[in-house]
């Protein structure tokens, strides 16, 4: 049983992204009786991190830099290196998203040290965690235990359920300094594209459309839909690549992995390479007029029709919700 887990939490926009605290839960299922060690890097962000002692951290390490604003590998590398060589965990937990996936692996890599990554799963063989993670885009699952020392691992998001917060839960947020040297790369600007403002990776319901929207224009009725189910948009890389929208919202094997309650995919085929991004998706809901369309063998329900005359209507419907 791992005595230590550090739980690298992550913000955006001044807020945890919630598989911050679905990463918590994890690493209470590796130790359930050890200490679980939230931290936090970023720049301005102490007074926030209290809030990791609300879903079960016991300890909260923030490492505040004015060179931690944005992310950069350089920068957060050194900073969380300092970190777990100061914590030394059994186990280093992080969401799958894009900085988790790179910079678990930074970290890995530097230390010599075992790497799961796109974790959606976790059991205990004795002492030892084994991740459960999604292999041949999604079509098969493999168990992984590392070999002896600390391991890195990546959790999907929404796959292990975090805790309710407890906020009479909290504590001590300690500092850790770090020495960070001059960075090769400077952030001038971040520009967000989401349409809805609903994060795609985290989103529990998402409205994907594929070539069958056929224009720019056309795809932008999923925005209406999206929006009143509280959703996020995403794409089929056939919807990119024909310049419907931009490539952030692709889904799939070269675009973003996605598990949200509800899916509804509209006028796109399901080629695997979609799948890949989408398949443990809770609820899929397909539109499509082809009756043979790959994506109608996974989907829970399905609307063979005319997208064109059915999404309208599905609005219609939603909005007197
Ligand atoms: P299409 O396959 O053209 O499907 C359009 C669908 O719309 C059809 O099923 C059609 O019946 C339906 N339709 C048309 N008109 C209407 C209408 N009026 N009403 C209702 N339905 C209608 N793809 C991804 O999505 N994500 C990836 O990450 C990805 N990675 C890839 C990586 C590699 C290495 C390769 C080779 C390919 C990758 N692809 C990926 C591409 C993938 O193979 C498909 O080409 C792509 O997903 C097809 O997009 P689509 O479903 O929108 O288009």
């Amino acid at each position: 049983m791992a005595n230590k887990v550090v739980v690298i939490g992550e913000m955006r926009d001044g807020e945890f992204r919630n598989v911050s605290f679905e990463a918590i839960a994890a690493a209470k299922q590796i130790a359930p009786d050890g200490e679980i060690v939230g931290a936090l890097l970023g720049s301005g962000v102490k007074d926030r991190a209290d809030q990791l002692f609300h879903y079960g951290a016991s300890r909260v390490v923030v490492v505040d830099h004015d060179k931690l604003k944005n992310y950069t590998p350089e920068g957060y590398t050194q900073a969380a290196m300092a970190l777990v060589d100061q914590e030394e965990p059994d186990a280093v937990i992080m969401g799958h998203t894009s900085l988790g996936r790179d910079l678990s692996a930074k970290l890995a890599a530097r230390m010599e040290a075992g790497l799961v990554s796109d974790a959606v799963g976790i059991e205990m063989d004795g002492e030892d965690p084994v991740f459960t993670r999604p292999i041949y885009s999604g079509k098969a699952f493999e168990k992984v235990k590392s070999k002896d020392g600390v391991v890195f691992a990546t959790i999907r998001p929404n796959n292990i359920p975090a805790q309710e917060a407890d906020t009479s839960k909290s504590g001590s947020v300690e500092t850790v300094d770090v020495a960070i040297a001059d960075l090769q790369t400077i952030i001038k600007d971040v520009v967000k594209n989401t349409a809805t403002g609903v994060d795609l990776s985290e989103a529990s319901v998402i409205v994907a459309g594929g070539r069958g929207l056929k224009s720019e224009e056309n795809f932008k009725m999923l925005d209406e839909l999206a929006d009143l189910l509280g959703g996020a948009v995403g794409a089929s890389r056939g919807a990119c690549d024909a310049e419907y929208c931009d490539y952030a919202l692709q889904i799939g094997q070269t675009g973003k992995v996605v598990t949200p309650d509800l899916y509804i995919a509209v006028g796109l085929s399901g080629a695997i390479q979609h799948v890949a991004g989408m398949s443990n998706s809770k609820v899929i809901v397909a539109l499509n007029k082809d009756p043979e369309a790959e994506i109608f063998q996974m989907a829970d329900y399905g609307i063979v029709g005319d997208l064109f005359d059915t999404l309208p209507k599905l609005i219609e419907e939603f909005k007197k919700v």
